[in-house]
């Protein structure tokens, strides 16, 4: 018998906010109704804002991260185009391993897990690709595997120095509705992301934003796709109206998310996120442990990957944790796992249930034998948000 709350404080899906649990909770409704489009005419303008873009085509495909990759990838290349990818982590490799099996031809650069996107690596690529046979750039904005966030500015600076014409292709999966994401200022064409992680919604979509160069790619690339073809999504989108049946529940749902994000201010989203992080991580550095992430300017202000001792396996960490205190903690993924616990810190979070986790993991930690003073990490989060709460209140007067 499971008595309170069980804790989710994995990097998605993420704590869904009861006003948007109960605005999901309505009668299914005609998906033709003369009064449906606006519904998701309503949220394509709400979602251009997070995504950082003016008007960038924004796309809800029924489906999660995954299917925003594959339309992404299906919509605007042809087998046997190059692309350029980096593997750096579990989704960087699942992108990379999509990418080949849509029949792309891949330049992979390999990286140790824990590092960002090898911006020089592929400005080196992209200097030498002199007849532009590279099509398209790839970044995982914030590899979820590792707690690493990528400079995606920095890959478009390498991009527009050598004037090379390649799409830029971002997963925003983590990252979008979190922290911050400036699909214009960055010139990404394609940006991609899920309603489980940023956007507080139960997973069932796969969130798309195209440039106009994207589309443009579109007309001509000879991807297979039905299911998710940009062409026959628009059309109906010009009326807020589907292909196909929609989850409306979703919908109802992400239009209160997205009434929450406005709420409190896209960028007070993203200081409440960075405030938080930075808890977990003084309380990580506090056990003495440290994040997966390889240096600070890589550190994830949406999930981190703790690194266990040697003698410490970090399954039972997870295992305690959800067996004898009702949390769960994210695993380590693929050549991680036993390696790395994850701490999923976005979404609808604040200082209270962070504190929850440290303490949490503290006791796990004890119990799978990892030398851990109680209250450490607990304490120097509380010192970080005594600190920070003081000076956000000051900055609020
Ligand atoms: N990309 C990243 C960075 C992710 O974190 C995830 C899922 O966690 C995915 C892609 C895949 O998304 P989904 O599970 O929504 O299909």
């Amino acid at each position: 018998m499971r008595t309170g709350i069980t804790h989710l404080f994995i990097p998605g899906p993420t704590n869904v906010p009861d006003p948007v649990r109960m605005a999901m909770n309505v009668p299914m409704q005609d998906q033709r109704a003369p009064d449906f489009g606006a519904l998701q005419l309503g949220l394509i303008a709400d979602l251009r804002p997070v995504f950082g873009t003016r008007d960038a085509a924004v796309m809800l495909f029924p489906g999660s991260g995954t299917a925003a990759w594959e339309a992404a990838l299906t919509n605007t290349l042809s087998p046997g185009d190059r692309v350029l990818m980096a593997r750096h982590g579990q989704f960087s490799t699942l992108w990379v391993d999509m990418a080949q099996r849509m029949g792309l031809d891949v330049d992979v650069v390999d990286l140790d897990w824990g590092e960002g996107v090898p911006t020089e690596a592929f400005a080196a690529r992209l200097a030498a690709d002199r007849e532009h046979r590279i099509k398209g750039v790839f970044v995982t904005h914030n590899e979820t595997a590792t707690g690493v966030t990528s400079d995606v500015a920095s890959v478009r600076a390498a991009m527009d120095a050598v004037r090379h014409p390649a799409m830029l292709y971002v997963d925003g999966v983590s990252s979008i509705g979190s922290i911050p994401f400036r699909m214009d200022d960055w010139g990404v064409d394609l940006a991609i992301t899920g309603s489980q992680k940023g956007l507080m919604c139960p997973a069932g979509l796969g969130i798309l934003a195209a440039s106009a160069r994207a589309l443009e790619a579109a007309k001509t690339a000879t991807g297979r796709r039905c299911y998710l073809d940009f062409g026959d999504m628009l059309r109906m989108n010009a009326d807020g109206y589907f292909p196909y049946t929609p989850p409306t529940q979703i919908l109802h749902g992400m239009r209160v998310a997205l009434d929450r994000i406005r709420a409190e201010g896209i960028e007070n989203v993203y200081a409440r996120h960075a405030r938080l992080a930075e808890g977990v991580r003084r309380g990580v550095f506090a056990w003495g442990l440290k994040p997966a992430a390889a240096r600070p300017d890589l550190f994830s202000d949406t999930v981190t990957a703790i690194r266990v001792p040697e003698t410490v396996d970090a399954r039972e960490v997870i295992r305690v944790g959800y067996a004898r205190y009702n949390t769960s903690f994210g695993s380590g993924l693929a050549r991680l796992a036993g390696k790395v616990f994850r701490i999923g810190h976005l979404g609808d979070l604040n200082e209270g249930m962070v504190l929850t986790a440290l303490a949490v993991a503290e006791l796990s930690l004890h119990a799978a034998g990892a030398r851990v003073e109680f209250g450490a990490g607990v304490a120097a989060a509380q010192a970080h948000f005594a600190g920070t709460a003081e000076t956000a209140r000051l900055a609020a007067e």
